[in-house]
């Protein structure tokens, strides 16, 4: 079964909110389109160093591990494939990236806030799976760390400069090395898809917009609360003068089919199961305590929703999901989220506005 991967939302650190690069696109796992960096000249050279030395110690590869200062101002040019070992999760860098001395402790950060703002663990694995990331990024090299999957695997590689994408999968997040400098995109991505792979180890898919949903939630509040400049979240914004480029009357006509829809329709400009997932996960947080998630996690647990991780997911289960989330809800939550979004939605519009139109004058 061919499955599917989250991908990144757009990470736009400019005044950007209608011709944003879009690269909200499905990508399944098996496609090698990506990969046009894993012929670089370093890259070729591990992989021959790599193969040398299995061949003369084919009993120990002793993997580099890396060591942090700690310190944010020292730069880190990463030489060969190496590994970083933390509580709850395991870097595997790849040769060429560049790290500051402080990315461990900026992971951590990111991790604990986001476990804090669900009421989640990364040591629950429940819905863990592996592609062939080892060979894929990495040459074949780390066949021993992290294998039963007890740490979330966050795979960091040179960032290609072109439209390859970021993605969360099974157990892995794919970084690029940027994505963890302020400068670049203020974590953007690392908020994002490190909120999805804490969600997907709790169960099994609840669908696109879910996820998005989830994952979108976490990147605005913690870019917030942090107070970096998330301009990325203006293309979701209609206020003022910005406007969205989705239409969410969609949603009022019929809530309930369109949660389905956009679950199940192929990725479009219009961003349907991100834009809905936003303003659901956020009307769900705000309604139902900010332990609904965890709530639907567990639940989902009950049943099989396994076309929901293809690229051609099943009605049915998208059904069965509104049915979780109703058990975890009221019977009614789409209607009450058809009632909310003028108010709720609205008051979160104007108060976005106003937070990142500060960052305009500076
Ligand atoms: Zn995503």
């Amino acid at each position: 079964m061919k499955r599917v991967i989250l991908v990144a939302a757009v990470v736009a650190a400019s005044v950007c909110f209608v011709s944003c690069k879009d690269t909200q696109i499905t990508m399944e796992v098996t496609s090698s389109s990506e990969d046009t960096y894993a012929s670089d000249a370093e890259t070729a050279a591990a992989e021959s160093a790599a193969a040398e030395s299995e061949v003369t110690t084919p009993s120990a590869p002793a993997e580099p591990v890396l060591e942090f200062s700690g310190d944010p101002q020292d730069i880190m040019n990463i030489g060969e494939d190496s590994y970083y070992e933390g509580e709850n999760y395991v870097l595997f860098v790849a040769a060429g990236s560049v790290l500051t001395g402080d990315t461990p402790a900026k992971i951590s950060e990111v991790m604990d806030s986001l476990e804090e703002l669900y009421g989640l663990s990364y040591s629950y694995k429940g819905n863990v799976h592996e592609d062939d990331w080892r060979t894929r990024y990495f040459s074949g090299s780390f066949t021993g760390i992290n294998r039963d999957m007890s740490k979330a695997s966050i795979l960091i590689i040179p960032d290609p400069h072109d439209d390859s994408i970021e993605w969360t999968y099974g157990n892995e997040v794919l970084l690029h090395d940027t994505t963890l400098s302020v400068e670049h995109g203020y974590y953007d991505g690392l908020y994002h898809e490190l909120a999805h792979l804490l969600r997907l180890r709790q169960s099994n898919m609840l669908g696109s917009v879910m996820e998005e949903g989830v994952a979108l939630y976490a990147q605005d509040r913690l870019s917030r609360e942090n107070d970096y400049p998330n301009w990325s979240m203006l293309q979701y914004v209609t206020y003022g003068g910005y406007v969205s480029m989705y239409d969410d009357s969609v949603i009022y006509d019929d809530p309930e089919g369109e949660f389905i829809r956009a679950s199940l329709a192929e990725r479009s400009g219009a961003q349907t199961d991100y834009q809905y997932g936003f303003r659901f996960v956020m009307f769900l947080m705000e309604n139902y305590g900010t332990d609904i998630i965890s709530k639907i996690s567990v639940k989902a647990r009950e049943y099989d929703l396994s076309s929901l991780e293809s690229v051609s997911p099943d009605e049915k289960d998208m059904r069965t999901v509104v049915e979780i989330i109703k058990s975890c809800t009221e019977d009614d939550v789409f209607a009450k989220f058809v009632k909310w979004l003028p108010s709720g939605w609205e008051a979160y519009c104007r108060e976005y506005v106003k937070y990142i139109e500060r960052f305009s004058d500076m």
